[in-house]
């Protein structure tokens, strides 16, 4: 026998019962996005690599470090399984000319892929909903997205989820403050790690972000980017704050909030749990008003965020929340050519007036048919042998009602007979 072959390392298959609870929650995320107006966009999971390298950023840890990147053998182009959304959003909103008429509220969900260590909460390939809105400026876009993720929670029902917030300012305000971070930290040289040292002269704000244990308290002590904003960059963090508080949404501003990518000014935002470990953050993003521009369409302000959706799945799970796996109305049992035939004529029967019906694939005997039955959960089984085939009828065998009866009835009647059962139980409870 040849060896088996396993998934790549730090992706995952996402079997049948988990697979229905993440249908579950995009349920849920659908509706939410809709009633806020919302509209479907669905980019390529490769797009050309330069496009990360401009939107994200060169000294950043996804491009650094974290990118697949290959070269098309056929045509020798560089490509990259996309890391993040933002960028192929933006790059297919300039390209199909989007902005043209209407600014822009949008979303996707699917697959991201960075190359990064596996652990808890932290995979190579893991999932995304995105929600961009291009083409508003105010600081009310970026209150109604954080108003959206307490909405979501609360329709998820997960509790305790942090909001901390920070404005970056505009980059001529990071700029003075980089000259100053740039000193504090030289200052302070010997206590740098290796990456901050690297970072120190190209992108000195990215140390703030660092998740070494060591630099923590050298970083707490550094200048402060919210010191360095002017009277704008204020009021529209303060515009932001407002709306929060007139909603009675509680918030923390962590000065040290710089987020991984550079592309964010003004607002950004992370929604941070103590109840996962390490790996807290579910929701985090922001405004990155220069980013339509950089990607060579014409400026347009924008703000977005992404959700984990592996760490909110794991969060509705660690709160108790699971959904029942959803079970048929009825499977479907028989035996012989002629049942055969009936069984697919009656299935299908009963899907026209919107019952779920398994039909028994596969043979076997009735015994064995009838043990699917029972531990598919479904109400019902319909039962055709030989002798029902002959007569045009079938047998309706309740599977959980107690005290029920088998009744041998018409093939054409089954489906009323059947609504008819579900109904007057859904009445008893
Ligand atoms: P982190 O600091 O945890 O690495 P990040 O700043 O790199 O996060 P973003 O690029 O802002 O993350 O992505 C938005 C969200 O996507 C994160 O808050 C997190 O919930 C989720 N996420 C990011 N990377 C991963 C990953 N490798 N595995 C699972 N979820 C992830
Ligand atoms: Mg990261």
């Amino acid at each position: 026998m040849s060896e088996t072959l396993q998934a790549v390392r730090g992706m995952n298959d996402i079997l049948p019962a988990e697979a229905e609870f993440w249908e579950l929650f995009e349920e849920t995320v659908r509706s939410w996005l809709k009633s806020y107006g919302y509209r479907p966009i669905r980019m390529p999971i490769v797009e050309p690599t330069p496009l990360f390298k401009r939107a994200i950023g060169e000294v950043t840890d996804i491009v650094e470090k974290e990118m697949y990147s290959f070269v098309d053998s056929l045509n020798g182009e560089p490509l990259t399984l996309r890391p993040e959304g933002t960028a192929g959003c933006v790059r297919a909103v300039i390209q199909h000319n989007l902005l043209a008429q209407a600014p822009q509220r949008l979303y996707y969900m699917g697959q991201m892929f960075r190359h990064e260590r596996p652990q808890k909460g932290r995979y190579r390939q893991f999932h995304q909903v995105g929600v961009e809105a291009l083409g508003f400026s105010g600081p009310d876009v970026d209150a109604e997205m954080i108003l959206m993720g307490a909405r979501l929670w609360a329709d998820l029902g997960l509790e305790g989820i942090e909001l901390q917030l920070n404005s970056l300012g505009q980059p001529e305000e990071r700029a003075k403050h980089r000259a100053e971070l740039i000193a504090y930290f030289e200052k302070n040289a010997e206590l740098l790690d290796e990456d901050a040292r690297r970072r120190l002269h190209t992108n000195p704000l990215r140390i703030l972000d660092t998740k070494n244990p060591a630099m923590q308290e050298l970083c707490a002590a550094a200048p402060r980017l919210i010191d360095f904003l002017g009277e704008e960059s204020l009021a529209h963090f303060e515009g932001v704050q407002r709306i929060l508080k007139d909603a009675g949404i509680p918030y923390t501003i962590n000065p040290r909030l710089v987020r991984g990518l550079d592309y964010y000014n003004l607002t950004v935002f992370e929604w941070v749990t103590t109840r996962l470990g390490a790996q807290g953050t579910v929701c985090a993003g922001g405004r990155f008003d220069g980013l339509v521009a950089q990607l060579g369409g014409k400026p347009a302000p924008a703000c977005g965020f992404a959700m984990g959706v592996e760490r909110l799945i794991a969060l509705i799970k660690e709160s108790g929340g699971e959904p029942a796996a959803p079970a048929p109305d009825v499977y479907v049992v028989h035996q012989g050519e002629a049942a055969s035939r009936l069984a697919f004529r009656v299935a299908e029967g009963l899907r026209d007036n919107g019952i779920d019906v398994v039909l028994h694939c596969g043979g076997g005997s009735f015994k064995s048919q009838m043990k699917k039955a029972d531990g598919s959960g479904a109400a019902f089984a319909v039962v055709i042998g030989d002798d029902e085939a002959a007569a045009g009828e079938v047998q309706l065998k309740p599977l959980r009602a107690e005290g029920a009866q088998q009744q041998r009835l018409k093939a054409e009647n089954v489906a009323e007979a059947i609504i008819d059962q579900l109904i007057g139980s859904d009445e008893e409870e």
